[in-house]
C-alpha cells in the first residue's frame, strides 16, 4: 500500500519538486516501508517524535521538522535535522542558531508565513517580517541559512481561494528572495495531500505528503 501510494504520487511530481513524506504519528515499520521505496525525507511535527525516530531509524535518512516548534524543544533535533519548516518568530531564529553553534553545525531553515485566513495557523505575519528582515539581525547569525519559504494554505475544498494563497506565497518568496536573500534561498515548500498539485502549478518545489501516504491519521 504505502509503496504504491508513493510510486503514484512521485509519478505526479515534475523534476525539480522535492517530495517530503510527512510520517508524524505513524510507526517506524511504515517510514521503513517508504524507505524501502527509495524515499529518504521524512517530515514530523513533534521533537521528541522526531528524536526517537532518529535514533531507531537508518541514517541517511534526512528529518525535516515541519510543525510548530517551541523554543524549548529545538534541544531535541538541533544535532541533526536536516531542513526546520516552521521558523516563524525571531526568538525560535535566535535559539536555532545558538543549538547549531553549540552542535558546530549550521541549520538550514524555511521562514514559515501566514497565509491562511484561520488565525490559529502559525506563521510570520509579513509586516512582522519585513520589519526583522530590515533590521539586519538575520545576518549576524552564524548558525542558520535561510533557505526560503514555508506556507500552509486555508483548510478548505475552495480550491480556487486555496490556490490564490498559494500564488500569494510564490510573491512572497520572490520579494523575499530579491530584497534580502542570495542563492541559498530557493526553497518553497507548500501543498500537502490535498493540495499538492495545485501548490506545484503555482510554484511549490517541495511538497509534504502525510495521509495520501501513509494512510488516515486517528
Ligand atoms: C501533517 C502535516 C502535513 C501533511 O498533511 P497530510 O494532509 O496528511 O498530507 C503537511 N504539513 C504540515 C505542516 C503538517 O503538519
Amino acid at each position: 500500500m504505502i509503496s504504491d501510494n508513493i510510486g503514484h504520487i512521485r509519478s505526479t511530481l515534475p523534476q525539480g519538486v522535492t517530495l517530503v513524506a510527512v510520517s508524524k504519528t505513524y510507526p517506524a515499520s511504515d517510514i521503513m516501508e517508504a524507505y524501502e521505496q527509495g524515499q529518504r525525507i521524512f517530515g514530523e511535527s513533534r521533537p521528541q517524535e522526531l528524536a526517537a525516530k532518529y535514533a531507531e531509524l537508518p541514517k541517511d535518512i534526512e528529518w525535516h521538522m515541519i510543525g510548530h516548534l517551541q523554543s524549548n524543544k529545538v534541544k531535541y533535533i538541533a544535532s541533526f535535522v536536516s531542513l526546520i519548516h516552521s521558523a516563524d518568530s525571531a526568538k525560535l531564529i535566535d535559539v536555532i542558531n545558538g543549538e547549531a553553534i553549540k552542535c558546530g553545525r549550521i541549520i538550514d531553515i524555511l521562514l514559515e508565513v501566514h497565509i491562511a485566513q484561520e488565525q490559529t495557523k502559525h506563521g510570520w505575519d509579513m509586516c512582522e517580517l519585513i520589519d526583522y528582515l530590515q533590521s539586519g539581525v538575520y545576518r549576524e547569525l552564524e548558525g542558520v541559512r535561510f533557505c526560503g519559504v514555508m506556507g500552509i494554505a486555508t483548510y478548505t475544498d475552495d480550491i480556487e481561494a486555496v490556490k490564490d494563497e498559494f500564488r500569494h506565497m510564490y510573491k512572497i518568496f520572490e520579494q523575499l528572495k530579491h530584497d534580502f536573500f542570495n542563492s541559498d534561498f530557493e526553497i518553497i515548500s507548500m501543498g500537502m495531500s490535498g493540495d499538492y498539485l495545485e501548490a506545484v502549478g503555482c510554484g511549490s518545489n517541495m511538497v509534504r505528503v502525510g495521509s495520501s501516504i501513509f494512510g488516515k491519521r486517528n
